[in-house]
């Protein structure tokens, strides 16, 4: 839930733990908080790393193409088509905040340039610039298809922030067809205007990403046998929002109360991007192509990588009807034209994620002990054990933030207060052990501060 009830005390900073009162404004994102302390000191971690890569011309700082950053509702609102990133400069954006998932960056680069192309040429059709044009370029919604953490979400956001529209996330599972009890499928729409400050038109033209949607497909092929209210129902709402609707938006959010009066948005311009682990499909596609492929994936005595990519391999093949098998109405498929399928993390790409992206966690932690004076450093071999453990979850890249806290703790407490310390180097011990403890009982192992 983006929006945050006031009179929620127990809401804490997920970065620093502050709770709602020991801040100023607490921000809420999909299942994450964070304080306007923290924001501050992203924002700094974020300037010096370009200032930093600037100076050293090591890593050129990743410029945002054009458009140019502007306040949001100013500038995007008129992208004329030669301001329209291309996808390759969309992708170059995407590189540098989502590590691997080549297809994925791909496919999204090209369906997200169209998407902007066919809103500017619509825009420019309603203010009589352009000619009548006889062809009408259709939406084209994205589906994101892979396992969980791996980051879909991240990229469906990456985009948001490049374009600059206002981007929320919702959970297909906590959907319900109106007039049962769960979350109407018109919440979704109000936290995108929301987040989009209740500017309509903003909201118009944002992206929403819905999560889980492989959750619900119906459990049977057949609709008639039984009626499952938890899925058609939900895809027949969710189908009427992504072909194009004008939808009426509760401002309170909740059910609808007779007495509240509605806001009217238009859903034919919001760039929907679905996603979903899918798991069991590549059964399916297993079935379909099996009498080729002697059903492949059955094989026994793969190792777990193996098996790893050859669910992928079969993903990859997947066509529209096997998502029907898996449980999706046609209509709905037929409303999402892209598909991309996006890769389960190794530990070298986790390694990467640790280290690489402009926000990646070791950077956050070398800056957070450098206004402490003190020089964080990670032996390659401690990354990889990160890698490891958080590999060995199951969980993506989610596992790392965590095992990285735990290890990061007891240096996190005591450094601001000690003066003897003025360089950690994070090993794999410490790491297996999930402590820094001994960087502060054994001072003397501790190289000699170095002259200020
Ligand atoms: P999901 O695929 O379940 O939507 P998310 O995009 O929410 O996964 O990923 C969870 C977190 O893991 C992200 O916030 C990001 O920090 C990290 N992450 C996941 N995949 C990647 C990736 N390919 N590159 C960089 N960070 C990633």
């Amino acid at each position: 839930e983006a929006v945050m009830s006031k009179y929620d005390s127990h809401l804490k900073c997920s970065f620093c733990g502050k709770s709602q009162e020991q801040v100023r404004k607490l921000i809420a994102g999909p299942g994450v908080y964070i304080c306007d302390e923290c924001v501050e000191l992203c924002n700094e971690i974020l300037d010096e790393e370009l200032f930093d890569s600037n100076a050293t011309g090591a890593q050129p700082p990743i410029p945002r193409p054009a458009p140019a950053p502007q306040k949001r509702g100013t500038g995007t609102k008129r992208l004329s088509i030669s301001q329209i990133p291309k996808p390759r400069e969309i992708k170059n954006y995407l590189d540098a905040h989502v590590i691997g998932q080549e297809e994925g960056k791909k496919v999204l680069s090209v369906a997200v340039y169209n998407h902007y192309k066919r809103l500017s040429f619509l825009e420019a059709k309603k203010s009589g610039k352009s000619s009548q044009d006889e062809v009408e370029l259709q939406k084209s919604n994205i589906l994101l298809i892979g396992p969980t953490g791996c980051g879909k979400t991240l990229l469906a956001q990456t985009l948001a922030d490049l374009l600059d529209v206002p981007f929320a996330v919702a959970d297909a599972t906590t959907l319900t067809e109106a007039g049962y009890v769960g979350e109407d499928v018109e919440n979704i729409l109000l936290r995108l205007l929301q987040v989009a400050d209740l500017e309509v038109d903003e909201a118009q033209r944002g992206i929403i990403y819905i999560d889980e949607i492989d959750k619900i497909a119906r459990k049977s092929e057949n609709p008639s046998i039984t009626r499952d209210v938890s899925g058609e129902g939900v895809q027949q709402a969710l189908l009427k929002m992504l072909e194009g609707t004008v939808a009426n938006v509760p401002p309170q959010g909740g059910r609808k109360h007779p007495y509240q009066d509605c806001i009217q948005i238009d859903t034919s311009n919001i760039l929907f991007i679905c996603g979903g682990a899918f798991v069991g499909l590549e059964k399916i596609v297993d079935q379909r192509i099996g009498k080729k492929s002697m059903g492949f994936i059955h094989q026994s005595g793969d190792s777990y990588q193996v098996k790893e990519k050859k669910v992928v391999d079969l993903m990859k093949q997947m066509e529209p009807n096997d998502l029907v098998k898996f449980g999706l109405i046609p209509e709905l498929i037929g409303r999402i034209p892209m598909v991309a399928v996006v890769e389960p993390l190794d530990e070298e790409t986790l390694m990467a994620i640790l280290t690489k992206p402009q926000n990646a966690l070791v950077k956050q932690y070398q800056k957070l002990l450098r206004m402490d004076n003190v020089k964080l450093e990670f032996e390659e071999d401690a990354v990889r054990a990160i890698a490891k453990e958080a590999f060995r979850r199951k969980t993506g890249a989610r596992a790392l933030r965590g095992i990285v806290e735990e290890l990061m703790l007891d240096v996190m407490y005591e450094l601001p207060s000690r003066k003897d310390v003025s360089r950690c180097t994070i090993t794999k011990e410490m790491v297996e052990k999930r402590s820094t403890a001994e960087l502060l009982l054994h001072p003397s192992s501790l190289p000699k501060p170095e002259s200020a």
